[in-house]
Protein backbone atom coordinates (compact mmCIF):
# COMPACT_ATOMS: atom_id res chain seq x y z
CA UNK A 1 0.00 0.00 0.00
CA UNK A 2 1.40 3.51 -1.15
CA UNK A 3 0.69 6.26 1.06
CA UNK A 4 0.97 9.79 -1.21
CA UNK A 5 1.70 12.69 0.63
CA UNK A 6 1.68 16.45 -0.40
CA UNK A 7 4.85 17.79 0.88
CA UNK A 8 2.81 21.18 1.91
CA UNK A 9 -0.36 18.82 2.87
CA UNK A 10 0.27 18.29 6.48
CA UNK A 11 -3.49 16.50 7.31
CA UNK A 12 -4.90 20.02 7.34
CA UNK A 13 -5.94 20.72 3.90
CA UNK A 14 -6.87 24.56 3.21
CA UNK A 15 -10.58 25.17 2.66
CA UNK A 16 -11.72 28.30 1.00
CA UNK A 17 -15.04 29.96 2.02
CA UNK A 18 -17.20 32.67 0.53
CA UNK A 19 -20.47 34.31 1.63
CA UNK A 20 -23.92 32.77 0.37
CA UNK A 21 -24.57 36.65 -0.37
CA UNK A 22 -21.66 38.68 -0.53
CA UNK A 23 -23.23 42.00 -0.02
CA UNK A 24 -24.95 40.68 3.73
CA UNK A 25 -20.90 38.99 4.79
CA UNK A 26 -18.48 41.14 6.47
CA UNK A 27 -15.23 42.14 4.47
CA UNK A 28 -13.37 38.64 5.26
CA UNK A 29 -16.68 36.60 3.97
CA UNK A 30 -17.44 38.88 1.24
CA UNK A 31 -14.25 38.26 -0.77
CA UNK A 32 -13.99 34.95 0.34
CA UNK A 33 -11.47 33.56 2.88
CA UNK A 34 -9.51 30.10 3.44
CA UNK A 35 -9.34 27.98 6.11
CA UNK A 36 -7.22 25.31 7.49
CA UNK A 37 -9.22 22.57 9.18
CA UNK A 38 -8.77 18.60 9.98
CA UNK A 39 -10.34 16.59 7.45
CA UNK A 40 -12.73 15.49 9.89
CA UNK A 41 -14.26 18.37 11.21
CA UNK A 42 -17.75 18.70 9.59
CA UNK A 43 -17.70 21.41 6.65
CA UNK A 44 -18.09 25.29 8.09
CA UNK A 45 -21.05 26.77 7.06
CA UNK A 46 -21.85 29.97 8.75
CA UNK A 47 -18.28 32.68 8.74
CA UNK A 48 -17.13 32.50 11.96
CA UNK A 49 -16.96 36.51 11.93
CA UNK A 50 -20.35 37.34 10.85
CA UNK A 51 -22.29 34.30 11.50
CA UNK A 52 -23.66 35.05 7.49
CA UNK A 53 -23.84 31.59 5.65
CA UNK A 54 -20.71 30.46 3.66
CA UNK A 55 -20.03 28.27 1.07
CA UNK A 56 -17.53 25.90 0.53
CA UNK A 57 -15.67 26.93 -2.38
CA UNK A 58 -14.21 23.84 -4.61
CA UNK A 59 -11.06 24.07 -5.74
CA UNK A 60 -8.98 22.10 -8.40
CA UNK A 61 -6.00 22.65 -6.74
CA UNK A 62 -6.74 21.68 -3.68
CA UNK A 63 -8.39 18.34 -4.81
CA UNK A 64 -6.81 17.10 -7.57
CA UNK A 65 -8.27 14.46 -8.88
CA UNK A 66 -6.33 11.58 -9.98
CA UNK A 67 -7.49 10.31 -13.45
CA UNK A 68 -4.55 7.22 -13.64
CA UNK A 69 -2.47 5.50 -11.02
CA UNK A 70 0.08 7.64 -10.61
CA UNK A 71 3.90 6.03 -9.77
CA UNK A 72 6.22 6.61 -7.14
CA UNK A 73 8.37 8.85 -9.84
CA UNK A 74 5.78 10.69 -10.78
CA UNK A 75 4.80 11.10 -7.58
CA UNK A 76 7.96 12.13 -6.65
CA UNK A 77 8.88 15.10 -9.23
CA UNK A 78 5.16 16.36 -8.67
CA UNK A 79 6.53 17.33 -5.16
CA UNK A 80 5.13 14.30 -3.48
CA UNK A 81 6.33 12.04 -0.63
CA UNK A 82 6.20 8.94 -0.96
CA UNK A 83 5.96 6.20 1.99
CA UNK A 84 5.62 2.57 1.83
CA UNK A 85 3.75 1.41 4.46
CA UNK A 86 5.36 -1.58 5.49
CA UNK A 87 4.66 -4.92 6.97
CA UNK A 88 5.14 -3.97 10.78
CA UNK A 89 2.43 -1.11 10.09
CA UNK A 90 5.21 1.57 10.00
CA UNK A 91 5.79 4.20 6.79
CA UNK A 92 9.06 3.85 5.30
CA UNK A 93 10.24 6.77 2.96
CA UNK A 94 10.90 5.84 -0.56
ZN1 LIG B 1 -18.35 37.09 7.49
Amino acid sequence: MLLVQHLSFSGMPIYHYIAENPEEGCPRCRKGFDLRRPVDRPALTHCPLCKKPVRKVIQPVNTPRVTKPMSVSDAKSAGFTVLERRSDGAYEKL
